[in-house]
């Protein structure tokens, strides 16, 4: 008798293979008790059970960790997921956690509607001003989290004197560094003690998998947070591993002809009619320019935010125009994306508080993918100009 349900032995010769293979066991078999033991006491190398470690997420962390200079990493779901580490996985009943005002919206929600139900307080600090920082420190404070560079005003942490006011409260400094990517900076070279990204984003850089990453600089905290992501099943699959594994290979490269395409349609967009105001941290009108030259050594990302005048009517004509270039609320993809603020990520927001926050109807934020520079510039002057013709 023969069934096809007994499993087949892999094909000889396939380990000279040079694509990644793609592991999506759930279950790794072993030769006995005692190399059970040896696995699971780290004795041996080796696999149990995919919700623990699985090898897709362990060739993904390991060049991730290479990129920000970090040993130990681990993958898990989405880059929430690695917040989740980070906030919950490390704090507790009592603690109290100081976060940028400006983080990513999910982040934020987290900050004031999760944390407080398990007794953790937070408060919302605006992370370009080292004051506003210290001010928000309490005794029981035991981590901040900021993201270097802010969405969509691209405002520029003050991340050195942060990490000192950590240093000086013995609280954990956290840095999301999905906008800057270890291209533009390397926070754990900055008294970062914690690095994570939503790898969905530059890293992965093809839209088409939802990952994320965290490490300490100390392996302690990293294995603590490890246990708590195989604990909630925070785990990422093999085969999104496998993917955002094939797009890291050319992420440098499309970082930085992103990046300098970004810079050339900052320029572009400055002067054009109807356009209020561009901001990148790369120009020297941008608020925090001169933090942004020292802390990103020039590496001044992907990402350009612009006004145009005319309010909701004049942002819909620019969009219809823009007809090449996808509006989506994303960012980090091969292909340039627009998002409109005012109607994602900052909807929740009253128009009062949106126009406080620069965040008008006429504020769009790229996200600069790797088309032919001249032509993404002529496209976004043509759409810039149809918004402007009532
Ligand atoms: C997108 C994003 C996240 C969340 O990542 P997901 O992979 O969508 O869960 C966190 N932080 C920043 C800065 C982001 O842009």
């Amino acid at each position: 008798m023969s069934t096809v349900v007994r499993r087949m032995p892999w094909p000889e010769g396939t380990a000279r293979a040079l694509g990644t293979p793609l592991q999506p066991s759930v279950v790794y078999g072993a030769e006995s008790p005692d190399a059970l033991d040896a696995i699971y006491e780290g004795r041996e190398a080796g696999f149990t059970y995919a919700r623990e470690a699985h090898p897709n997420a362990e060739v993904l962390a390991r060049k991730i960790d290479a990129l920000e200079g970090l040993t130990g990493g681990l993958v898990v779901g989405s880059g929430m997921a690695a917040v989740t580490c980070a906030l919950m996985g490390l704090l507790k009943t009592g603690d109290h956690v100081v976060g940028a005002d400006r983080l990513y919206g999910r982040s934020l929600r987290m900050m004031a509607d999760d944390l407080p139900r398990f007794g953790i307080a937070t408060t919302l600090a605006d992370v370009t001003d080292a004051d506003a920082v210290r001010a928000a420190i309490r005794p029981e404070t035991r981590m901040i989290l900021v993201e270097t560079v802010s969405n969509p005003g691209l405002r520029v942490a003050d991340l050195d004197a942060i990490a000192e006011i950590a240093k000086g409260q013995g609280a954990l400094l956290v840095v999301d560094n999905t906008f800057t990517t270890p291209r533009s900076i390397r926070p754990a070279e900055h008294g970062a003690d914690i690095v994570l990204h939503s790898v969905t984003k530059l890293l992965a850089g093809h839209a088409d998998v939802t990952l994320g990453y965290i490490a300490a600089t100390d392996p302690e905290l990293t294995a603590r947070m490890r246990v708590f992501a195989t604990t909630l099943g925070l785990t990422p699959s093999p085969f999104d591993c496998w993917l955002a594994e094939r797009g890291l290979y050319s992420f440098e490269l499309r970082y930085d002809r992103a990046e300098a395409t970004a810079a050339l349609l900052a320029e572009r967009l400055d002067g054009l009619p109807g356009v209020r105001r561009v901001l990148y941290p790369g120009r020297p009108d941008h608020p925090d320019h001169a933090r942004a030259s020292d802390l990103l050594q020039g590496r001044f990302g992907n990402m350009v935010t612009f006004e145009i005048d005319g309010g909701r009517p004049a942002a819909n004509r620019l969009v219809r125009a823009a007809e090449q270039i996808a509006f989506a609320p994303t960012l980090g993809d091969v292909a340039t994306t627009i998002s409109h603020p005012a109607t994602s990520s900052h909807r929740a927001l009253t128009p009062e508080r949106r126009e406080a926050l620069g965040l008008g109807e006429g504020v769009f934020r790229v996200s600069v993918g790797i088309e032919p520079a001249e032509m993404l510039c002529d496209e976004f002057e043509a759409a810039v100009r149809a918004a402007a013709r009532e």
